[in-house]
């Protein structure tokens, strides 16, 4: 058996390639990642098997978008001598995980995860669901556990992945009759859902309502014009609405001064704040934050060849962990192995 040279915790994390980072994933997940990078053993997955399950009609878009997310994280801050960064879809242990999975799961109970509920209900599916899109919470169990990750930073979206996960651990573990497998926790922060510009419930790739981390200065500044906040505050003299007012949300997740916020909430309720003075606020918080990555991320693209080459060694790294779990769950189960 081998054995682990590090006492860290192991993280396991990541995002469909559908497209480039936005400020949802920042607030929900980033974050996190670039804070616990040093204490912790991470892998973070370039899911792009798991973005086929919707885009299957456009590959294409799922290939291009793996060096902008890993641009991404390393405009972020993510750092690639410490957290390795690799492909889903060239870790084959992952799939083999996954088929095996498949049979601790339940159809019925598949149809009832609430993110997959929203979410087919976003896509307009009706009752075209591609099975792949209906178990890629399965898949995403194989992934977390494939690291033998036990805590996972991401948004509040996705705490019914992890709790089915966790299921599918027990199940397994079960059936074995030892503990091969091991839960997680989902670490979702204070602001757990970004919501889109447009006021919609979540910021998300796939409806348009994103301001990109790459975004540039005229992006951010158009984005923040349009943001919805409360459609019957027509005067700066008139109270407001705080609550589902989107720019008060994003305060709450970006501006460090949390006094100065709730004395703005105040004094909106109250009437004498205008939307313009909110925005401007808002404005500066984003630019001031976006600036220096969108800066890093430009540089770093120039070398793509670079990135590639962090992808490839990542991946490499990533196959040898996951194919240990995956001859150990063989193992557990009992099924039949040719041993040479
Ligand atoms: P898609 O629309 O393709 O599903 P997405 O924008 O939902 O893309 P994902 O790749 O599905 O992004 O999510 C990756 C991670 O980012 C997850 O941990 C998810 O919870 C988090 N995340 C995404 N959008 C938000 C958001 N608006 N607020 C907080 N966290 C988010
Ligand atoms: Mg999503």
């Amino acid at each position: 058996m081998a054995i682990e040279l590090t006492q860290k915790p192991t993280i396991l994390t990541g995002d469909r390639t559908t497209g480039p980072l936005h400020l949802g994933h920042y607030v929900g997940s980033l974050r996190n990642r670039v804070a616990l990078q040093h204490t912790h053993r991470q892998f973070l997955l370039l899911a792009d098997a798991q973005a086929l399950t919707d885009n299957a009609h456009n590959p294409e878009r799922v290939r291009r978008n793996i060096v902008e997310v890993a641009l991404d994280y390393l405009a972020v801050g993510i750092d690639p001598t410490v957290t390795t960064i690799c492909v889903q879809s060239c870790l084959p242990a992952l799939a083999e995980l996954s088929q095996l999975y498949l049979n601790f799961v339940t159809v019925a109970r598949l149809e009832r995860n609430p993110t997959i509920k929203d979410e087919i209900q976003a896509r307009d599916f009706g009752r075209d669901i591609p099975a792949g899109f209906l178990c890629y919470p399965v898949a995403q169990a194989a992934d977390i556990t494939g690291f033998k990750a036990t805590l996972v930073p991401v948004g509040e979206d996705q705490a019914p992945l992890i709790e089915q996960t966790n299921e599918i651990v027990r199940r397994l573990n079960r059936q074995i009759g030892r503990q091969v497998l091991l839960e997680a926790t989902a670490l979702i922060p204070r602001v757990g859902r970004l919501p889109g510009v447009d006021g919609k419930a979540k910021m998300s790739k796939s409806q348009g309502n994103a301001i990109p981390l790459s975004a540039s200065a005229e992006e951010i500044a158009a984005a923040v014009r349009r943001m919805y906040t409360d459609p019957n505050h027509l005067r700066a003299s008139d109270p407001g609405t705080v609550e589902g007012n989107v720019v008060f949300t994003y305060l709450d997740a970006f501006d460090d001064d949390r006094e100065a916020v709730e004395d703005l909430k105040a004094q909106y309720r109250r009437g004498g704040l205008g939307d313009m003075a909110l925005k401007r606020r808002l404005e500066t918080i984003l630019q001031v934050l976006l600036a220096p990555i969108r800066e890093r991320r430009q540089a770093l693209a120039r070398q793509s060849s670079d990135v590639l080459d962090i992808l490839r060694e990542g991946t490499r790294r990533a196959r040898g962990k996951t194919q240990a779990t995956l001859d150990e769950l063989r193992d557990g189960l009992g099924l039949f192995a040719f041993r040479e």
